[in-house]
């Protein structure tokens, strides 16, 4: 499913005028009628978009655009934008259009890229497979027939089908990086607090980032570039400088020391999985004369169940303003099943709290992973694991215990828990599948990252079990 340009390529080509910010945007529209009925990557398209790109293709011709000029967009149904629908494929907020522009959503306008259509994804962002939306599961376009991946499960398919050049998805818990993986395409999970989260709807607000999903890394560089950096509505944002991340892209990344870890070895299902994350990982080691060494993270085999609970709690009381007042229906009446077992658990675990069994317990065994990473980069600059420790399950198996559910995002809740980047390329195929291979960095070191994802990039193509 490859693009037919680079993101570097097509930038050109709007810029020199060969191809219009209409053109490509109604090109796009055309991939998404023929094709959404089956991947049922988008909800909603933006009816304005093709006189949006006209607009922009005016600036262009005045040289006068934004680093994004005339590229197209699909953002994740928990984002705000201005006269879209923002449901979070949920029957909650079905009727509910976005009456501002998330901080994201702003950036990519102010830079002139243009929002073509909003994505589906797992109800609220509770999910792990693209199928708990109330608008129906997303195939996946790069394996047709299985889970795409979630929850940003339609901001993947639609980059992965063709359906735009780039889609911001968010990530609690891996929902970026998950669907990136399933799909083939690459997605960056931003350091906790460089991306705003003003005008996402909250999953689990102090795990929740914003991040960019595209065909390749420099798409997803170029989208950090634009929606990264402090902002007044956002308070977890900080006040730290964003680099020019594109331009150190070309600076390939040299003698690094990259840290692999047992653990992740062990908790890995598919074995062929691990095999090929570390042949990925060799290749890049040896061209780029970096190190491979083995590190300890301790608990980080507990990092599901110290998710959980912070989880459910949060998302309990994020959830309580929809009592059908102001936004849409109530949702313990119009949710779907993983939506209420969080809220019902969440309220359990908020009243009780069991003399500090769950979510205090939950909260120490956060920090001590945390403190695991930390120490973990003082040896290491870079950490490199799977995805998912398996492959995407086939569309419409019946999963009826959670926690196998939970398990995908074994390798990409650590992360969140900690803080810190990560990021997700392709490493190759098993039985046709994409695999993708994770990249972490110490926070606020996207830096470091992003120019690693680029060389994996180059290598890992061809690989296939
Ligand atoms: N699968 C995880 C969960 O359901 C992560 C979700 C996310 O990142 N939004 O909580």
């Amino acid at each position: 499913m490859a693009a037919a340009y680079s993101t570097q390529q097509k930038l050109e080509q709007l810029r020199k005028g060969k191809l219009t910010a209409a053109e490509n945007v109604k090109e796009f529209l055309d991939v998404i009628k023929r094709k959404n009925r089956q991947v049922n990557a988008i909800l909603h398209v933006n009816g304005n978009a093709v006189a949006e790109a006209e607009a922009v293709d005016k600036k262009i011709r005045i040289g006068k655009a934004g680093k994004l000029a005339g590229l197209a967009i699909v953002v994740k149904s928990n984002i705000s934008v201005i006269g879209l629908p923002v449901s979070c494929a949920s029957k909650t907020l079905e009727n509910y259009y976005g009456t501002f522009d998330a901080d994201a959503v702003a950036k990519i306008k102010a830079e002139d890229g243009i929002i073509i259509g909003m994505a589906n994804m797992d109800e609220f962002a509770c999910g792990s497979s693209g199928e708990s939306s109330a608008f129906g599961p997303t195939d996946n376009p790069a394996a047709p027939g299985r889970i795409p991946g979630g929850t940003s499960s339609g901001s993947a398919a639609a980059v992965a089908a063709g359906m735009c050049d780039i889609a911001l998805g968010s990530d609690t818990g891996g929902s970026i990086r998950n669907p990136a993986s399933h799909c083939g395409v690459v997605g960056v999970k931003p350091s906790y607090g460089r991306v705003s989260r003003y005008g996402l709807v909250d999953m689990t607000m102090s795990f929740d980032q914003i991040g960019p999903l595209s065909n390749d890394v420099h798409g997803a560089t170029l989208m950090m570039e634009t929606i990264a950096g402090k902002s007044g509505n956002d308070a977890a944002t900080i006040e730290k400088k964003v680099p020019a991340y594109t331009s150190i892209l070309q600076k390939s990344a040299k003698g690094l020391r990259i840290g692999m870890c047992p653990e992740f070895e062990a908790m890995c299902t598919d074995k062929r999985i691990y095999k090929l994350i570390e042949d990925v990982a060799g290749k890049f080691a040896a061209t780029t004369k970096s190190a491979i060494k083995k590190i300890k993270l301790p608990h980080v085999d507990l990092a599901i169940q110290a998710y959980y609970p912070i989880v459910y709690v949060e998302f309990f009381s994020g959830t309580r303003k929809f009592d059908g007042r102001k936004y849409g229906k109530k949702i313990e009446e119009s949710c779907g099943e993983e939506v209420l077992r969080r809220i019902l658990g969440g309220m359990e675990i908020s009243r009780a709290e069991y003399h500090g069994t769950y979510y205090r317990k939950a909260l120490k065994a956060k920090k001590l992973i945390s403190e695991g990473f930390e120490k973990a980069f003082k040896d290491v600059d870079i950490i490199i694991s799977p995805t998912t420790p398996m492959l995407p399950h086939k569309l419409g198996t019946k999963i009826t215990d959670p926690r196998i559910m939970y398990a995908y995002d074994a390798y990409t809740i650590p992360a969140n828990l900690a803080g810190i980047c990560a990021g997700v390329v392709n490493a190759g195929k098993i039985e046709g599948i994409p695999v993708g291979l994770q990249v972490m960095a110490p926070a606020f070191k996207e830096e470091l990252m992003l120019p690693v994802m680029a060389e994996i990039e180059k290598h890992s193509e061809k690989q296939s079990l």
